[in-house]
């Protein structure tokens, strides 16, 4: 598991489960920090933000000046793995969000909350995923958001019936499932790999 190793990382801690996300990323052998204010964005070369509830994160990345560092740093090129809420916070526009939710944005997709419903807040599934490879991801999803449009230079990486739930452009990367709550490391391997290219000799 040597994917990350020395890969500076950084995991957005305003809201949610972040222990399990900075677990995986250390397991993986990247240097994993919480990032709480700019300063500590600053020191990492890729940011994970993890599942919770969006409109929660976006308030608190407000209050903790973190909002504008983390568009403008993402922007720039910064790798970015987006889980759940973090793919909300990811997409360029959302779909039924609060009336004053913002997202980060970079992604070039529309992402619509709790797109499953309430009646279903949360199931399990086994996808199949072509670019991890052949085993299939057993994929948890909570309350889960679903990608309705996709950018011309969106890669989709994954669908349960017909919906978008894996999405990859350039070196971002968005799930709205949790693979960290099932010990599937793949994606944060991929994950760690783009941060090694963007941040690489
Ligand atoms: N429904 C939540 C939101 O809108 C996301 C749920 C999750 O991250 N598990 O932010």
């Amino acid at each position: 598991m040597a994917a990350g190793r020395g890969a500076r990382v950084g995991v957005l801690a305003l809201q949610g489960d972040v222990r399990e996300h900075a677990a995986l990323l250390a397991a993986l052998g990247a240097d994993v920090s919480l990032v709480r204010s700019p300063a500590q964005l600053a020191e990492v070369d890729g940011l994970v933000l993890p599942g919770g509830e969006s409109s929660v994160i976006d308030k608190l990345s407000r209050l903790f000046g973190l909002r504008e560092p983390i568009a403008e740093r993402i922007g720039a090129g910064m790798p970015v793995y987006g889980t759940c809420a973090g793919l909300i916070l990811l997409a360029d526009r959302i779909l039924d969000g609060l009336p004053t939710q913002l997202p980060f944005g970079g992604l070039d997709v529309d992402v619509r909350r709790n797109a499953f419903g309430s009646q279903v807040d949360s199931f399990e599934a086994e996808l199949e995923v072509p670019a991890l490879g052949e085993e299939p991801v057993h994929a948890t999803f909570i309350r889960a958001p679903a990608v309705e449009r996709v950018g011309p230079g969106v890669e989709v990486l994954a669908r349960v019936d017909e919906r978008v739930v894996a999405v990859e452009q350039g070196a971002l990367l968005g799930t709205a499932f949790h693979p960290e709550v099932d010990g599937e490391t793949r994606f944060h391997a991929r994950f760690l790999e783009h941060v090694a290219r963007v941040s690489g000799p």
